[in-house]
């Protein structure tokens, strides 16, 4: 595809963004489409997220916010999605013909396309063990909490967090566990790593399997080149495991989908991905 004067603009903000796989994605999702646009990633302050936001989006074209601004990100919009309004947090943002400025949190609906093809069955009535308690947990129980989930602990290092999380999201089935001793002998047919851990090659597994009674499947919402410590620790303990490189493939092609209103070549954004992690 050749960059024009009319190639519509759309960017990742964030700080760090140079680790990202999202342009790799996004461009091989361009192109495959056969879609007028270019994917970058621009390193961005807290300060200088309105003006890039508001400026990308009236100019027509608009992009994804990751760390540390999402939550920043959804106070900046003009028309907030369902699941930015239940999680406080844009990740997707895009601009209308009137100026306006909108915004989803498509790491929602990518949790979710990922978990019903990593369980191959209903999330309706499972019991899950949801680790974690910042963005990426937040996109999870809000996924879980809509899809129905029998019963959801919520366990986070710091208890106050996973508190406020489900203060803001959860329901009756959500149950903040206070100490990682109380999970010992409980069942769960999913368990869900929304902490970093696991980003560096050498970070440990947040949970112990062995001390869990039974855990049906496990599912990491980290990635990188190497295996998580996360995935690692499950595969050794029996359990069927995946990392986050489902989701991440899933929330982009919801943000495509946001941007040029038709489904992605998912294929195209899956092989992108894939060369990534080969090259
Ligand atoms: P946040 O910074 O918002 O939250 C970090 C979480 O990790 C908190 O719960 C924090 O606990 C916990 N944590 C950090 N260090 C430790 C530690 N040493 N021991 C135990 N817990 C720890 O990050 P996000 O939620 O945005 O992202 C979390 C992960 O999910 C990242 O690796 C990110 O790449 C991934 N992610 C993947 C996506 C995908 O598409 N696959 C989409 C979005 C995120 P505490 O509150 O106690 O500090």
């Amino acid at each position: 595809m050749k960059v024009t004067s009319t190639t519509r603009v759309l960017t990742l903000l964030g700080d760090p963004v140079a680790h990202s796989a999202s342009p790799e994605l996004q461009n091989a999702a361009f192109a495959a489409a056969g879609v007028d646009g270019v994917y970058v990633a621009v390193r961005c302050a807290p300060d200088d997220l309105v003006g890039f936001m508001r400026g990308l989006a009236r100019a027509g074209g608009g992009g994804n916010v990751t760390l540390p601004h999402k939550e920043k990100a959804a106070s900046i919009l003009d028309i907030r999605s369902e699941a930015v309004r239940r999680t406080g947090a844009c990740n997707t943002f895009w601009g209308d013909d009137e100026g306006r400025v909108h915004g989803d949190n498509t790491d929602v609906e990518g949790f979710r396309r990922a978990l019903e093809t990593f369980l191959e069955g209903p999330t309706a009535g499972i019991r899950v063990l949801l680790l974690g308690a910042g963005g990426a947990a937040r996109a999870a129980l809000a996924a879980l909490v809509a899809d129905r989930a029998g019963e959801i602990l919520l366990y986070n290092r710091s208890q106050e967090r996973a508190r406020a999380v489900s203060r803001r999201i959860g329901g009756p089935k959500v149950r903040v566990v206070p100490i990682a001793r109380e999970l010992e002998g409980e069942d769960f047919d999913l368990v869900v790593n929304a902490t970093r851990l696991g980003l560096a090659p050498g970070d440990p597994s947040p949970v112990d399997f062995r001390k869990l009674n039974r855990a049906g499947a496990a599912m990491d919402l980290v990635y990188g080149r190497h295996t998580t410590g996360f995935v690692q620790a499950a595969e050794a303990a029996g359990i069927r495991a995946t990392d986050g490189m489902d989701m991440l493939i899933q929330q982009g092609a919801v943000s495509f989908e946001r941007w040029w209103g038709h489904v992605a070549p998912v294929e195209a954004m899956r092989e992108a991905v894939a060369e990534r992690q080969t090259g």
